[in-house]
Parts: C-alpha cells; sequence; structure tokens
C-alpha cells in the first residue's frame, strides 16, 4: 500500500505536466500577478489602434513582460505621488504581430487622420513609427502613459493617436505616429512638455531608457534576453 501511494506520486513527478494555453515561458509573467494597480488598456488586443483591427498573435488584451521588468515597473508604480496610476497600452508583442504590422505597412499609401496624419502608410516603418523588428518582442519593453485616478484630472482626448485613455495631457496619444510624438518635440504645451518629462524621470529611476521618436516607449535597460526575439501569443 505504502509503495503503491510512494510509486503513484513518484509517477505524478515523472510525467511532465500538460501544455496548456496559459502557460509562459520561464522568466515572463503576466503583469497583474506582480502589479494588479497598474492599469492594462492592451491597444492591440482590440480595434481601437492603427490596424482598426486586433493584431495577429494578440488572443487576450493582457500584459505580459519579463519578471525582471515587470518588477521594475511595479517600482516605478509605487514611486508615483498618490492619486496616479501607470496605464501600459502595449507590453510583450508576438513576432507574428510584428510581421502583422509590416504587411499592413506595405498595403496602402495613404494617411490617416487620426493614426498618422502626416506621415504616408507605406513610409511609416522607413521613417521608423512601427518596426520590422520589435524590442516589444524581447518582453522586456512597454508602452504606457501616467492617469490621474480622479477623473476630472485627465484631458481632453487628443487629435492624434488613443483616445478614451485618462491619461494626463502628453499632447499627443499613445501612437500618434506622427513627429509630434518626439519626447523632445517642441514646441509644446507647457503642460504636456512636463508630463513627458515626469514619465522619462519616473521610468529612468527603475532602469527604463525612453525611445526618442516615441514619448510612451521605454525599454529596461538591463534586460533578461537581450537578442531573443519570442514569437508565443498573448494569453490570458
Ligand atoms: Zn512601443
Amino acid at each position: 500500500m505504502r509503495n503503491g501511494i510512494f510509486g503513484a506520486v513518484l509517477a505524478s513527478l515523472l510525467v511532465p505536466l500538460p501544455a496548456t494555453a496559459s502557460e509562459l515561458p520561464a522568466g515572463f509573467v503576466r503583469l497583474r500577478d506582480v502589479d494588479p494597480e497598474i492599469r492594462q488598456d492592451i491597444r492591440y488586443a482590440g480595434s481601437a489602434n492603427f490596424l482598426k483591427r486586433p493584431a495577429k498573435g494578440y488572443d487576450a488584451p493582457v500584459c505580459i513582460l519579463t519578471r525582471k521588468a515587470a518588477e521594475a515597473l511595479s517600482r516605478v508604480q509605487k514611486s508615483l505621488d498618490p492619486g496616479f496610476t501607470l496605464v501600459v497600452f502595449d507590453c510583450y508583442r508576438p513576432d507574428r504581430a510584428v510581421k502583422d504590422f509590416a504587411n499592413w505597412v506595405g498595403q496602402s499609401k495613404q494617411k490617416d487622420p487620426l493614426w498618422h496624419p502626416n506621415v504616408r502608410r507605406r513610409d511609416l516603418i522607413r521613417q521608423g513609427y512601427i518596426a520590422s523588428r520589435s524590442g516589444h518582442s524581447r518582453g522586456s519593453t512597454v508602452d504606457l502613459a501616467i492617469v490621474p485616478l480622479d477623473p476630472a484630472g485627465k484631458t481632453a482626448n487628443p487629435s492624434c493617436g488613443a483616445q478614451d485613455t485618462g491619461s494626463l495631457d502628453f499632447a499627443t496619444g499613445f501612437d500618434c505616429l506622427d513627429p509630434k510624438s518626439r519626447t523632445a518635440y517642441s514646441p509644446l504645451p507647457k503642460e504636456a512638455a512636463a508630463n513627458r518629462r515626469l514619465l522619462v524621470e519616473a521610468m529612468k529611476a527603475e532602469g527604463f531608457r525612453n525611445y526618442s521618436k516615441e514619448w510612451w516607449h521605454f525599454t529596461l535597460n538591463e534586460e533578461p534576453f537581450p537578442k531573443r526575439y519570442f514569437d508565443f501569443p498573448v494569453t490570458d
């Protein structure tokens, strides 16, 4: 009897667990498991993005990051003044979504009044607005903004980029693919320029560097997978 139980326990230890959709590669976590206070508004899982449809590989509106990046981001969240929270728009991005973006770019020469009012779609890669290979696929890059918890502090919707994010005024919305989104663009309204500096400084303090063409895009300096591009789907 005893041997039987021992044998069964031993067998259960030796049999590998079946893979499930919710399993992540080693070193990756869902941000909610590290910091449920950080808001998530994962734009490529829905249609409120420049594609106007979900991107390939986004099976759920969920932020996945390397554990190292998620923990650093949680420290940024805790460093904010009370009354504010981070909101993430994109985190780990499967390589198949990056290819989806690149294919989409090649399908038109048109501008778009909301997402790229001054840049033709076919020029978005060449001008550095969309990457043919993205740091997001390495799992330690995040797109984000700061949101006041008191809705009275939120700004009107910007004329370019993501709408209804509730964020502070950054002069453009997330994914406004335009020169105005350059972090150091000038001239900007004073408050928007100050909010960009606030975000950059808060992220820098925990080891993230900003991409100069997008005020919302940050990569962890000491990323655990500096040369690996992943392609597992975003799942819940
Ligand atoms: Zn980004």
